[in-house]
């Protein structure tokens, strides 16, 4: 609930309206029992276990990397679902990339989530739960938010958006918008929907190819928005809200990594206020996708610089505990 439907919600109970402060103080400290809210009459606290419940993901997994002390999550809801998260440091604080869905509908042929289906939304207080989840953990405080997890944001337009209000918010999450950052695959109209509402998030489009043809390849999404469209998209949501886009594209030797499609990359994006970010593909099981090497990743960098566009290579963290989502969710499936 927003701090305003908590309080028409305690007013409707018959209890004053200062209840509702309170016991927003608690969920903002992040307890996840009314018990633990002590400065509520036993009544009132009987009354909301009884009508109200707080979500909680419980630790089923966790792996801490031994190069870079990433931290992946597995975590579960009450009905058994699982979904995944990853807590990063940096020097400037803590980033955490949380999930949004559990699995995808997108089928992207390199994803791990996309390999293994998909099976429910979340909730937007499952997606906090998510971050409350890994600071208690943990005992940090999270400055920034990526969802990049598992999930493709947009198909979960509704939840997603009250997500980020929540976690905005001064008497939620308080992250700052422009500290929140949303990953898609490209989904036009979502995209369109999204820019209206003006929010100062950043938006993160997956790319991957330089045209069409090898898009559909990777991702089946390309079929149903076809690349133009999905440029002019990005060049409205730039106009609409001041943010620069950053488009990801994953190097996957052999498909999507030689010279000639930076340059045909850097012809179409020339133009537009963006980033590239270039990862290198994480081999997931099954696939059969390899990573470009390194000389491919800095020549193809190279190339979009020439066009006057800003691209650097990501930064693997967490290489060693199976940190790309969806893969420890699939493993978690296979052994069951
Ligand atoms: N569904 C959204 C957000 C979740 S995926 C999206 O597709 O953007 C987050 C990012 O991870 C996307 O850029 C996605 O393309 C990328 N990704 C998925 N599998 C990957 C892999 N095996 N190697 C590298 N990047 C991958
Ligand atoms: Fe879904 Fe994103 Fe994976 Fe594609 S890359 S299958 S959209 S999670």
């Amino acid at each position: 609930m927003t701090p305003e439907e908590l309080v028409s919600f305690i007013t409707e109970q018959g209890y004053p309206r200062f209840r509702a402060a309170q016991i927003g103080d608690w969920l903002q400290k992040g307890v996840t029992d009314f018990d633990e809210m002590r400065n509520l009459p036993a009544q009132i606290r009987e009354n909301l276990k009884s009508s109200c419940y707080i979500s909680v993901a419980t630790i089923e997994k966790k792996q801490v990397s031994r190069y870079d002390k990433t931290v992946k999550y597995l975590f579960s809801f009450p009905d058994g679902e699982c979904v995944e998260s990853v807590l990063m440091s940096y020097h400037h604080g803590y980033a955490i990339c949380i999930s949004t869905q559990v699995g995808c509908k997108m089928g992207c042929t390199f994803c791990a989530t996309g390999q293994s289906g998909f099976a429910r939304d979340l909730t937007a207080s499952e997606m906090l739960a998510q971050i409350e989840a890994a600071q208690r953990d943990e005992n940090v405080r999270i400055s920034n938010v990526v969802l990049m997890g598992m999930g493709e944001p947009l198909d979960n337009f509704d939840n997603v958006v009250r997500f980020l209000r929540l976690a905005g918010s001064e008497k939620g999450l308080n992250i700052g918008m422009r500290h929140i950052t949303l990953s898609t695959c490209g989904l036009v109209p979502k995209i369109r929907e999204l820019a209206k509402l003006r929010l100062q998030i950043n938006l993160a489009v997956s790319l991957h190819a330089p045209n069409d043809e090898i898009r559909a390849r990777t991702m089946p999404v390309a079929k149903a928005y076809p690349m133009e469209q999905l440029l002019d998209a990005c060049r409205d949501y730039f106009d609409a809200t001041g943010r620069r886009v950053t488009f990801e594209y994953a190097l996957i030797r052999g498909v999507n990594d030689r010279d000639e499609h930076a340059r045909e990359l850097g012809q179409r994006l020339k133009s537009l206020h963006c980033h590239v970010n270039l990862i290198p593909v994480n081999a997931v099981e099954g696939t059969g996708y390899m990573k470009s090497d390194l000389q491919r990743q800095r020549a193809f960098a190279d190339i979009l610089a020439g066009y006057g566009i800003a691209a650097t290579v990501r930064r693997t963290l967490g290489s060693d505990i199976d940190a790309s989502c969806g893969q420890l969710r699939r493993k978690s499936l296979h052994k069951e």
